[in-house]
């Protein structure tokens, strides 16, 4: 569903991600984690279109998404980049919630505004999407009303009520309290169980564990060793840079 080929990108003479290869397949939930600065983040917004890349491809269905350069960017309309991206639902680190909006209305406003559904059409989608993260009792309230694991929740039904093909999740519960981080955690394996096709960056190993058909160990930029949850977690054969990340969750 989603190939990443020979991907690279610098900022200035910084190297961040060097030929990096990943792939989801629909229904597949795979987990990027690695140590700070290794690319994580700047290639779930390659994806998103929120950085140009340099070189290589993103494919989902076979279709380009993401853009190579100020150019190519420029050929599309803020509408036709926003339908794009939509494909791609993100769920940010920091929520990035519309702070004068209620709960229903950032759900409904990309609905309305991108996938061009009625008012009540977009209402009714969002009631039921926030209602699967269980906050359809907080519809009308806005985000400062909210404690921090209730806006995620809400950045996260936000995401899938545009039924993107691939939902991006970039350290979703690093910005939450513990007490927090369990109801946010619990959402995204019901989404991986009812089918959603996921790409996500987390801190969280032992979630990552338990979630994920697939880890992907990322280190200076490259995939440094990638397979199943168990082949990952006992260090992947040997591999002296994850041995090292484990550790420090040892
Ligand atoms: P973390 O786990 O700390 O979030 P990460 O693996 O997600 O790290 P990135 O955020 O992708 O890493 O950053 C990779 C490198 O790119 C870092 O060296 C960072 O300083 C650099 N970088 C990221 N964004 C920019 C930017 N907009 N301009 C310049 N350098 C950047």
């Amino acid at each position: 569903l989603l190939a990443i080929e020979q991907l690279s990108k610098s900022f200035g003479s910084n190297e961040v991600l060097k030929s990096v290869d990943l792939s989801v397949s629909a229904g597949e939930v795979v987990t990027i984690i690695g140590p700070s600065g290794s690319g994580k983040t700047t290639l779930l917004r390659c994806v998103n279109f929120l950085e140009f890349y340099d070189g290589g491809s993103i494919r989902i269905d076979g279709s380009e998404v993401g853009f190579r350069d100020g150019s190519q960017r420029r050929r599309r309309t803020e509408r036709d980049l926003a339908r794009m991206r939509a494909e791609t639902g993100m769920v940010f680190q920091s929520f990035n919630l519309f702070p004068h909006l209620t709960a229903e209305q950032n759900v409904t406003l990309g609905l309305q505004q991108v996938r061009g559904k009625s008012r009540k059409d977009a209402r009714d989608t969002a009631r039921h999407w926030l209602a699967r993260v269980g906050l359809e009792h907080k519809a009308g309230s806005l985000p400062s009303e909210l404690s921090g694991g209730q806006q995620q929740r809400v950045g996260i039904a936000r995401a899938v009520a545009m039924e993107p093909k691939v939902l991006l999740l970039d350290e979703i519960t690093s910005a939450l309290d513990p007490e927090l981080v369990g109801e946010v955690l619990d959402v995204v394996t019901q989404l991986a169980a009812d089918g959603m096709t996921m790409l996500m960056v987390t801190h969280e190993i032992a979630f990552a564990r338990d979630a994920s058909h697939r880890i992907v160990f990322m280190a200076d930029g490259r995939v440094s060793a990638e397979g199943s949850p168990d082949h990952i977690m006992s260090g992947a054969d040997g591999n002296d840079r994850l041995e090292a990340f484990l550790s420090r969750f040892r």
